[in-house]
């Protein structure tokens, strides 16, 4: 079985930690955090987004601005990648995506957890694009230049802000995924109104098996599902079920009413490991194949174990930038 993960936290928990300790023996090929890209490799997943994230609330890490603190971490990405391109590489389309699957190569995705880093700079999203990130997280949990979070449900009703419309409009014709985890449901509604290309949530579940503002509600599953868009199922237990355990049966009940509600197409994977605290049942990238083997004891055909694991994704990668 292949699998492809939407959002991991791994590469930020790695700088922070480094940052903050001084010296390090810790890499992204190698640690003890929930993934490492050995693990990704023995694991055999086809490709793996990472998330460059940016905590607007704290200081810059290594420069003067948050901006300039992602730029430096994608370059601190790109060097990690470069050291071994026979296991993995870089992708910026699906058809590298392909490519790289073909030749036995783990295809590795960028994108930005925070898009208040662009700080009102439309032309920020061209250099961002030209350094190969292909996905932003409009919000993470505070407000910015493109609109709310929707922590707490505190801003469910404010919508993009112009700036923020602009910057959709900018990320359609780029082709940069637009990513709504995070985001006000307003928000929601106003990139499902002016995104002319499939979006995604990269890494959220279903409101409706558990009611947290970071999930999904059924009628944001169906438009997600009608524009061509998926989520990335989380395995954060707070988002799953009352108790902060990260529990299979939970995931398994997220999945199936996502299946009812938006079609077999709208779920894939979004772990957000390294951005998740609190006790898992799948600990890490090691242990992903514990979903796909539950998935087949609980009575899921192959082709719907298939189509969560990896095929959603690569139908998606295919449908956003056909
Ligand atoms: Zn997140």
């Amino acid at each position: 079985m292949f699998y492809i993960d939407f959002h991991i936290d791994t590469l930020m928990r790695w700088l922070v930690d480094e940052a903050k300790s001084g010296a390090s023996n810790v890499d992204l090929w190698e640690n003890n955090y929930h993934v490492d890209i050995e693990r990704l490799i023995k694991s055999n997943y086809a490709a793996q987004f990472f998330a460059c994230f940016i905590c607007l609330g704290e200081e810059p890490i290594y420069k003067e601005s948050h901006y300039d603190d992602a730029l430096k971490s994608i370059d601190v990405f790109h060097s990690q990648l470069a050291r071994n391109p026979q296991k993995i590489v870089l992708a910026g389309s699906y058809e590298d995506y392909i490519a790289n699957k073909d030749s036995g190569k783990l295809s590795a995705f960028l994108t930005i957890e925070e898009g208040g880093i662009i700080d009102g700079k439309i032309e920020s999203l061209d250099e961002l694009y030209n350094k190969g990130v292909r996905a932003i997280t409009l919000t993470w949990n505070y407000e910015n230049c493109i609109g709310y979070p929707n922590s707490r449900f505190k801003f469910s009703d404010k919508g993009l802000k112009p700036f923020g419309i602009e910057a959709v409009e900018r990320m359609n014709d780029l082709g940069i995924i637009v990513d709504v985890s995070h985001l006000s449901d307003a928000g929601f509604y106003d990139v499902y109104k002016y995104s002319k290309r499939p979006f995604m949530a990269t890494h959220s579940n279903s409101r409706a098996v558990h009611n947290h503002d970071r999930n999904l509600t059924d009628e944001m599953v169906k438009m997600l599902a009608n524009k061509g868009g998926m989520t990335g199922l989380n395995f954060c237990g707070a988002f799953l079920q009352n108790d902060n355990m990260s529990k299979i049966d939970g995931m398994l009940a997220h999945i199936r009413h996502l299946i009812n509600i938006g079609g077999l197409e709208v779920i894939g994977i979004g772990t957000d490991y390294d951005g998740i605290d609190g006790e898992l049942e799948i600990k890490g990238a090691e242990d992903i194949h514990m979903l796909s083997d539950a998935m087949e004891r609980n009575g899921f055909t192959s082709k719907e174990i298939e189509a969560v694991c990896y095929k959603n994704a690569e139908g998606f990668l295919k449908r956003f930038w056909s």
